[in-house]
């Protein structure tokens, strides 16, 4: 049963320990409810009841204060009167609350040690990010994202976590790398389930594999949701596709982060098929010689896709031979992936006339 309340400004007890009810708390304050913690004997003994709306039993809470009591007796494994005490106490509040018309819900409690979950969150289009990112970030304690996430809807799609931005600090500058590990392996083993949003896929140029590597070496659970990386999805958006029958069967990703050395450029060129560029603006000039003097055709076409799914998403066709200048001219910046590659014409005859390719804003996501 789902039950649609508005709980804004009212008054919510929730019953059961800290470390339980901390993910229930968190989701009833971030719908704006005037939320009070109480420990089970507490709730049951005094008057902490009166003016509540509502009142959550946060489930494990009445057997996690037996075996906490039983744990202490002497030899003993039975909770015994303690727990036939506990029952009645939860059955006293069952009971007080009906006759006041307090309503009664139990939720799970937040159980075991804290996780790690490595998150995919697509090109930037709300629409493009998956059901599981979405259901991860729901659940989440804390949600440490940066540039590229897909951040506008956050505070919605993870209510109950607190946000944390690692692409910039204070002095605007980066977390870095093992100051970004450190934060999740501390968060996880203070029992926070803890969301590492990244922009495409985790594993793709994401260092992605290093942060669950950290994990691991802490010993906290760690699990990735893949997303759906720029690398064939910003083309899309632009109407390129990476591979089309009897034109292109092969795409190859590449880094633009450094310049590639003249063995890679003859492989690239070599291969014969469209080769995506991420984190390529910079070095778009070296890779163009490179693969000019790996023999690539000057007239093989080329484009810039910058701002993949946002408002002011541009695409700039050239060829290999033009693209330089063509991109200057335009003064295409990061974040952008290049593609190169005959596919590039067939996008561009997909979308109708060249003229017409110049802006393109096509968004098949949003
Ligand atoms: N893990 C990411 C890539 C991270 S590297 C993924 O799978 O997509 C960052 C680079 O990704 C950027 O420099 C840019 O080349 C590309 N990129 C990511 N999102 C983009 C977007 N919305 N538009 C254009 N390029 C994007």
């Amino acid at each position: 049963m789902q039950l649609d309340i508005d709980l804004a400004g009212r008054r919510v007890v929730v019953i059961g320990s800290e470390g339980a009810a901390r993910r229930v708390m968190a989701r009833y304050r971030a719908a704006g409810a005037d939320v009070d913690r109480r420990d089970c004997s507490d709730a049951c003994t005094s008057a902490v009841l009166d003016g509540a709306a509502l009142v959550v039993v946060v489930g494990g809470t009445v057997s996690e204060m037996v075996e906490r009591t039983a744990s202490k007796a002497v030899g003993g494994t039975s909770a015994g009167p303690d727990k036939v005490r506990e029952e009645a106490a939860v059955a006293g509040l069952r009971a007080r609350c009906r006759r006041t018309g307090t309503l009664v819900v139990r939720e799970p409690a937040a159980q075991g040690p804290g996780s790690v979950t490595l998150v995919g969150g697509g090109p930037g289009s709300l629409g493009l990010l998956t059901l599981a990112a979405a259901a991860a970030l729901r659940e989440a304690d804390v949600v440490l994202y940066d540039r590229l996430a897909p951040t506008d809807a956050l505070a919605g799609l993870a209510p109950a976590a607190e946000l944390v931005d690692v692409g910039k600090l204070p002095g605007h500058h980066r977390v870095p790398q093992s100051g970004i590990n450190d934060l999740l392996v501390q968060h996880a083993l203070a029992g926070r389930h803890v969301v590492r949003l990244k922009g495409g896929d985790p594993f793709v140029f994401g260092r992605g594999s290093e942060e669950f590597a950290a994990c691991l070496e802490a010993q906290v659970p760690c699990r990735v949701v893949p997303g759906v990386s720029s690398a064939i999805s910003v083309p899309a958006a632009a109407g390129i596709p990476v591979t089309h029958r009897g034109t292109s069967h092969l795409f190859t990703v590449v880094s633009g982060h450094a310049p590639l050395t003249d063995e890679e450029h003859l492989h690239l060129a070599g291969l014969g098929g469209t080769i995506v560029v991420l984190m390529g603006v910079s070095t778009l000039p070296q890779l163009v010689a490179g693969l000019g003097r790996a023999g690539m055709r000057a007239d093989m076409p080329v484009a810039v896709v910058e701002r993949g799914y946002s408002a002011s998403q541009r695409t700039t066709a050239g060829t290999l031979g033009t693209i330089v200048t063509a991109a200057g001219v335009a003064r295409c910046k990061s974040p952008a992936v290049l593609v190169i590659g005959e596919v590039v014409r067939v996008g561009l005859d997909l979308q109708g006339s060249a003229a017409h390719l110049a802006h393109l804003t096509a968004s098949f996501a949003s």
